[in-house]
């Protein structure tokens, strides 16, 4: 982990590094950010929110219906074709930007805190990356986002519980069911013990099809008394 994710976590220094250095704006880069936030107010006001943690059914729900049974499940942002969420992500994801992820957790965990089920959650499990893919990054973006959530929501984070043992799945020329079979051959859970009788929240940056959200979740419901609730950061056109 790096040095910035420690400095982080002692609040006063933080504060003192940015009287030093402010923190500008993740989208406009000019405005400082609210506390502990990624965005200036304006910016945030112009931000996509889903709002679907309002409704106990909504397309984030809708995707695994029939497939995975969920306590609840929504993103915090629409993603649109070369819009702003979809820079943040990238951002998040492909140029060195940990903390992006720590700051989305942690705007989400304080829309969520006071009227949830995500809020009653016992374990907060990142989707993993492949340790190759997680050493060539530097960081899994979604143990960040779930490290943010877990500052705010006070509940405990395992990304050592379910493992990624398979780096890339080749997912052409297959039928829906060979891609998932194939996905889900690609995860599997380590620690049943950390596991077992635990309302799992599982999260992940982005959902698109939600292939991989649901391979994980598979393997965690085989596990005693599991059951599970899910958080991306942003939902894609499936
Ligand atoms: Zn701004």
């Amino acid at each position: 982990m790096r040095s910035q994710f420690y400095l982080e976590r002692i609040p006063y220094l933080a504060d003192l590094i940015s009287i030093f250095f402010p923190k500008l704006c993740l989208i406009c880069q000019q405005q400082s950010t609210l506390r502990h936030h990624g965005f200036c107010f304006a910016c945030q006001q112009k931000l996509p929110f889903t709002n679907f943690h309002l409704t106990h059914e909504n397309a984030f729900t809708d995707r695994f219906w029939g497939r995975i049974p969920l306590q609840a499940g929504a993103a915090l942002f629409f993603l649109q074709k070369d819009g702003v969420v979809q820079e943040i992500v990238y951002q998040l994801k492909y140029n060195d930007r940990p903390k992006i992820g720590i700051q989305l957790g942690r705007l989400y965990g304080k829309i969520l805190k006071n009227h949830s089920v995500f809020a009653a959650a016992d374990l907060i499990l990142p989707v993993p990356l492949h340790p190759s893919r997680n050493r060539k990054r530097g960081y899994n973006q979604s143990t960040q986002f779930a490290i943010g959530l877990s500052e705010i929501l006070h509940i405990p984070v395992n990304d050592t519980a379910l493992i990624r043992t398979i780096a890339t799945t080749t997912q052409t020329k297959k039928t829906r069911l060979e891609r998932f079979e194939n996905v889900l051959s690609a995860f599997q859970v380590r620690d049943r013990i950390a596991i077992a009788n635990k309302h799992i929240l599982l999260v992940d940056d982005v959902l698109t099809t939600g292939a991989t959200l649901e391979a994980c979740a598979t393997h965690l419901l085989e596990i005693e008394g599991v059951t599970m609730s899910m958080l991306t950061i942003a939902i894609a056109k499936s």
